[in-house]
């Protein structure tokens, strides 16, 4: 049986065990070192990527979250995603396992928030039905280099979506839709 952990630091990580609980995979929240024992994969949810960091550092969880990367899948959402690269251009803390540069709030003060329908074509009938994204206060992946490669980007060009193996990021929220087939291709990551 599948078991996936969500980080529960900080940010909306109910959101995710929801999501995970409705297509019948089993979650366990992550808050300290021992409970990341026996998962299979670890999703790291938006919020503040900033307090994320701080209290990993505080709970002893940075370089168990590394070494747990290397060998399983982690899926970073928004402020998740900024806490797995390996840059951000400001100091604080980062677990940097993926090869990616990232922008945070990098959409400015107009464009807080948006939403926008994006053809995704690695999900499933991502050919034919859009994926509608949410942005909150997002990140921007600036550049993605070394082992990492480009999964998605906007429209004008601003890459939202990034891979490292089993290591992924995206800029959005795919916890706060109804759309659960972003969660069905992590889980599925999470087998290969
Ligand atoms: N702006 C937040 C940060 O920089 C991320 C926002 C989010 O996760 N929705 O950490």
């Amino acid at each position: 049986m599948i078991n996936i952990g969500v980080l529960a630091l900080q940010g909306d990580f109910h959101e995710h065990t929801k999501v995970l609980q409705s297509i019948g995979v089993s979650s366990r929240l992550v808050k300290l070192p021992r409970d990341l024992a026996g998962l299979d994969g670890l999703i790291i949810p938006g919020g503040e990527s900033t307090t994320i960091g701080k209290l990993a550092e505080d709970y002893d969880l940075i370089e168990p979250l590394r070494q747990f990367g290397q060998q399983h899948a982690i899926w970073g959402t928004c402020a998740g995603a900024i806490f797995l690269s390996k840059d951000v251009k400001r100091d604080q803390p980062l677990l940097r396992l993926m090869d990616i540069e990232v922008q945070r709030n990098a959409f400015g003060r107009q464009v807080d928030s948006f939403e926008i329908d994006l053809q995704v074509p690695f999900l499933e009938n991502g050919e034919s039905q859009p994926y509608h994204a949410v942005f909150i206060r997002a990140p921007m992946i600036k550049s993605v280099y070394g082992k990492a490669e480009i999964l998605l980007k906007l429209p004008d060009g601003a890459i939202v979506a990034a891979k490292q193996g089993r290591l992924l990021a995206t800029s959005f929220h795919p916890e706060l839709t109804e759309d659960d087939r972003f969660h069905r291709y992590f889980v599925e990551l999470t087998q290969s």
